[in-house]
This record gives structure tokens, sequence and C-alpha cells, in this order.
């Protein structure tokens, strides 16, 4: 392995410092300073593809025992290809942000058959696949495949946007070009062989030095050549418009059970927000309705039920990524009709001892939690 540094194209600090020094001193830290993780004990395409998927949007002690619960449940991709689409989804029981699950089931079948349960080492090919974005798709073919290819998550924009100083929005489009210009020249400077571990160096940099608020840098390999840090700026960096605030909505849910204690649960379609998930049956309130006048109108329409709102059980507060909501969960009495799937996926009655073959969303499991149920 040469680990010379490469001059690297253009890129150059404001100090004047190549790329290649950057780099050589990014690969040089990362050997020292990586987390000993499940997924980087194997480094192959499966296991990355799973590890970067599960890593959006969540912290990485969230992540490991569900990777290792995943990698011992579907080992492979044909393993994953082949599971039913409720048994994927109660093995992200928990992660949040559904899709990226559905999407790596649905991404499966395709590479099951087309490229019999391989992930090719193809640029074009795996951002063509569902859920494959460029950043995953740059960590898939730089970590497994050794390939020259950039990243640009969260802990990389913040490092970019600190280390040349980048004073504007993050979120526009011409500063988001600008940083994957920036992360494909230092890709691009590493050392041969080595622009994975210079993608992981940036990534880890992110997650353990140059953290969001204050960074570390006194445990910084390049805090020499970073420009907000010789600016003073460091903790103003990165810039972010200020964004509207989330809407809010109160959603109601019902629990409702039969003469024999079973509870009636409902299938989400599988398009659409936490798709394929079950919960209790509900709905959006409208705009000044009363939450149990709500509910009853809910049920009638969703499974065709009347149903007598009684007490309130829980009330559980949650963000999503793009609206705020608090579900009010009330006992119910099924008054008249027979349940069926009107604007539900599935409508079943479920022995208690039965709902933990559910996977339901974090909403819905604490109100299972409220009744003694999880
Ligand atoms: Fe981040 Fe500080 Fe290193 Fe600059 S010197 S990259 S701000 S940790």
């Amino acid at each position: 392995m040469n680990d010379e540094p490469n001059a690297g194209p253009g890129l150059q600090s404001d100090a004047g410092v190549p790329a290649g020094i950057l780099a050589a001193a990014l690969t040089a830290w990362i050997a020292g300073a990586r987390r000993d993780l499940p997924w980087r004990r194997r480094r192959d395409p499966y296991a990355v593809w799973v590890s970067e998927i599960m890593l959006q949007q969540t912290r990485a002690a969230t992540v490991v025992p569900y990777f290792e619960r995943w990698m011992a449940r579907f080992p492979t991709v044909t393993t994953l290809a082949s599971a039913p689409l409720g048994d994927v989804l109660k093995a992200w029981e928990g992660l949040g942000y559904y899709a990226r699950a559905r999407n790596l089931h649905r991404a499966a079948r395709e590479l099951t058959l087309r490229f019999g349960g391989e992930l090719p080492g193809n640029r074009a090919v795996l951002l063509a696949l569902p859920g494959i974005g460029r950043y995953t798709a740059g960590a898939i073919l730089s970590l497994a495949f050794g390939q020259t290819e950039p990243v640009l998550d969260g802990n990389v924009r913040r490092v970019l946007a600190r280390l040349f100083d980048v004073a504007e929005d993050i979120g526009d489009p011409k500063i988001e070009a600008i940083l994957w210009q920036k992360a494909t020249e230092l890709v691009g400077a590493a050392p041969s062989g080595r622009a994975g571990d210079l993608n992981e160096a940036l990534m880890e940099l992110g997650a353990l030095v140059c953290v969001p608020g204050v960074p570390d840098c006194g445990r910084c390999p390049v805090a020499a050549f970073c420009i907000a840090r010789a600016r003073g700026v460091q903790a103003e960096r990165p810039v972010r418009a200020r964004k509207a605030p989330a809407p809010y909505y109160d959603v109601t849910a019902g629990v409702v059970q039969d003469s024999s204690g079973r509870y009636l649960i409902v299938q989400r379609p599988e398009q659409g927000l936490l798709g394929g998930l079950w919960g209790f049956p509900g709905g959006v309130a409208g705009a000044g309705e009363e939450l149990p006048v709500g509910l009853a109108r809910a049920l009638r329409a969703q499974v065709g039920i009347e149903i007598e709102v009684r007490e309130p059980l829980v009330q559980v507060r949650h963000a999503y990524t793009h609206f705020r909501i608090t579900l009010h969960a009330y006992r119910c009495r099924l008054a008249s009709g027979e349940p069926r799937a009107l604007l539900c996926a599935d409508v079943r009655w479920v022995a208690p001892d039965g709902l933990a073959g559910y996977a339901f969303p974090v909403t819905d499991a604490k109100v299972l939690r409220t009744l003694g149920l999880r």
C-alpha cells in the first residue's frame, strides 16, 4: 500500500495546504481513532449498505444491537429478499423512518432478481436502487470496493464547513455542491488504495471530535489547517438557515377490545408514512373538533365501526421529520359493526400475547406499554 500523499487536484485551504496533506493527516489519524463497531469487522458491501442505511438519522450506539440482530436474521441480500415485509418491519421496529426498511427490502428483491443477490460496485446501478442516494452509494463504493468516491453526510458537512470556513447556509444547493466538490477533491487526494479510510476519517472526525456545538479541536488531526478554528468561528459553523416551525397535529387512537379480550389493530397502507406498520385505529383530529368526536369519525371511516369513546389512556408526543403530533389514546367500547379495512391495508383482532408479533411505530408502542402489553 502506498502511503505517499497524492497532491490532488486544486483543493487548497486558505493557508495554502494541498488536499494531499489534509488527506494524509486524516488517513494517518483514522488508523488509531476508528471505533470498534460491528459493521467495521465485515467490510462486505451488504454490511456497509445495511449499516449506512441504519445510521442515517440514528446514533451508532442505537444502531449496534439492531445491526447485529438484522445480520443474524437476514445474513445475506437473498435472505432479506425472501423475508415477508412484516418480518423486515419487525426487525426495524423502534429505529424509525420505516421507509428505510421498506427500501432495503425492495432493493434486496431487485438485487436478487437482477444480480444474484450481489451488490455490484457500480455507481449507476446502486443509485437506481430504492433508498440509495449519492451518500450511500459513495459509502458502499469507497468502504467496500475501495473506489475513489466521495461521501457527504451530516458529520462530513460539518467538518468541511469548518475546515474551509463555509460561512453560508449549508442547506443551499449551491453550497451543497461546493461541499461535494471539496469531498471529491479530498478523496481524490487520499493515499493510494485508501479512499475508504479517508471517507471514514471524515465521518469519524465529525462523530467524535468535530462534534455539533463546540468541537474538541485539541484532538483534531487537521486542526493546524482548519480555517474556522484559525478565525475562532468553529462553533458558529456550519451555518443553517432558520426553519419555519414544523406543523402540529392532534391525532387520536382508539383502544378497542372484543368480548374475548382481543385488541383491534390496523395496518397502514404500504405507501406513505409508517407504511406497513400496525397500530391502533384512529386519525388526525379536525381543526376545532372534539377529540372523542374525531376519534369516532375516524373509526367509522377507517374500519366501519361505531364506538363509544370512554376514558383517556395516555398522550404521546412525537416529532417526525416534517411535523409534530400528540397521539391521544382512548379506551373505547365497540357499539356496533364488524371491522373491515376501508381506509387501511388490513384490520385484525389480536390476542394480547399475539401483539408482540406485529411491528408498531414508537407512538403506538407507548400505548401498548401503558396497557402493560410491552
Ligand atoms: Fe473541527 Fe476543530 Fe478540527 Fe476544525 S480544528 S475540523 S473545527 S475539530
